[in-house]
């Protein structure tokens, strides 16, 4: 089964420009591919085959002086303007002959500039993708902001990109679902923003900000300082300056790679993922130890949101109303705050023990409505001693 998505498309300007190129490059390959089959048909020749018009339209034609400019486009894009002059030579054919229901074929036309609908596709094989800020990356056109706007069911297989009259852009999205991948339960999953982890799962797993991110933290904390004891005005000032700036940069490209691979891996692992909003929770939060991850915090949620439309999962963003370390997630008994050192504790009504991450993961997604089990929140009693 094939759906179809499309989402509004802002290209900025200069996109724009190498949009309306690859719409009109990709117009005059589909007419250089009807005109070989009408020049045929004409001299009664035999109808090229797909290689060979491909070889001639595109490989070669882009040597040439009259169609050079086609090297400056996606090659996908002519091939898949190719595709279409056949597809539509087949449905006229088919249409001659009775085979398709409905009005009547005419012949292929030439496609013009004029047209009120300008469009471009791109399959798997160009690599098309979406970035960690959740734009759509296109060869040769760059990164194009997108508005998610509806959950994509399934992994797309093609994107085509369309101009409409009015002038506005669409992506639209072509998505083979397997009716069975829909409905197959997947498991779901809250994720709690840790102290001391990056985030915690209510699977208990406990997500640590990995190495090459905690060393360019260390960098950045280490430049801070120099700069600092560097006399205001001197020259090694500007120096300490530029490494701070530098430092800087490679934390925020660190850390938008472990936020890219861990909201990646959440998604595809799960069906449903619910996380805390902390724009909701953040008054009634004093927790000062995990304001330092809040900043990537809303980045990272708009990773998992703009993912679960691609994948078609859902995200559950829950305000917290309810503190979640003071309710017991296995039996739902709320014995009142504990102390920040406090990291195990056991329940006072049902006798469970509990780890303070692993159990606000599992109420996250049980306010979520998520169907986890509890059984991840469950600790060992602590060992005392030495
Ligand atoms: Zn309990």
């Amino acid at each position: 089964m094939q759906l179809r998505y499309s989402f509004r498309l802002y290209p900025t300007s200069g996109q724009q420009a190498a949009l309306a190129k690859a719409f009109g490059c990709a117009r005059v390959v589909f007419n250089d591919a009807v005109r070989a089959r009408h020049d045929a048909y004409q001299a009664g020749s035999p109808v090229p085959k797909a290689a060979e018009l491909s070889r001639l339209l595109i490989t070669r034609a882009k040597k040439t002086a009259e169609r050079w400019w086609l090297a400056e486009v996606s090659a996908v894009v002519l091939q898949q303007a190719l595709r279409d002059a056949e597809q539509a030579f087949r449905n006229f054919f088919d249409s001659l002959a009775g085979k398709r229901k409905g009005r009547r074929m005419g012949a292929p036309r030439f496609k013009t500039r004029r047209d009120v609908r300008q469009s471009i596709r791109f399959t798997a094989n160009a690599r098309w993708s979406t970035t960690s800020g959740g734009k759509l990356r296109l060869p040769k056109i760059g990164d194009v902001a997108v508005k998610w706007s509806r959950v994509l069911v399934g992994k797309p297989s093609s994107v085509t990109v369309i101009k409409d009259v009015a002038g506005r852009y669409f992506a639209s999205f072509v998505v083979d679902t397997d009716p069975e991948a829909i409905t197959d339960a997947a498991p779901e999953i809250g994720v709690d923003l840790g102290l001391k982890h990056f985030v915690v799962l209510s699977d208990g797993t406990k997500v640590t900000a990995p190495k090459f991110l905690r060393r360019a933290e260390k960098k950045l904390k280490r430049a801070q300082q120099a700069l600092s004891r560097k006399e205001k005005g001197s020259k090694n000032r500007d120096k300490a300056r530029q490494r701070l700036a530098r430092a800087h940069a490679r934390v925020a490209d660190a850390r938008r790679d472990f936020h890219h691979q861990l909201s990646t891996r959440l998604i595809r692992e799960n069906q449903a993922v619910a996380v805390e909003d902390l724009a909701v929770s953040g008054l009634a939060r004093t927790r000062l130890a995990k304001s330092v991850h809040d900043a990537g915090w809303s980045g990272f949620v708009a990773m998992l949101e703009y993912k679960a439309v691609l994948y078609g999962r859902k995200v559950v963003r829950i305000g917290r109303f309810e503190p979640t370390s003071q309710v017991c997630s296995h039996c739902g008994v709320k014995d009142g705050p504990k102390p920040l050192h406090v990291r195990v504790w056991q329940c006072e009504a049902c006798g469970v023990w509990l780890d303070r991450d692993i159990n606000a993961a599992v109420n996250i997604a049980k306010a979520a409505g998520l169907a986890v089990t509890a059984c991840g929140a469950h600790v060992r009693p602590p060992e005392f001693g030495g």
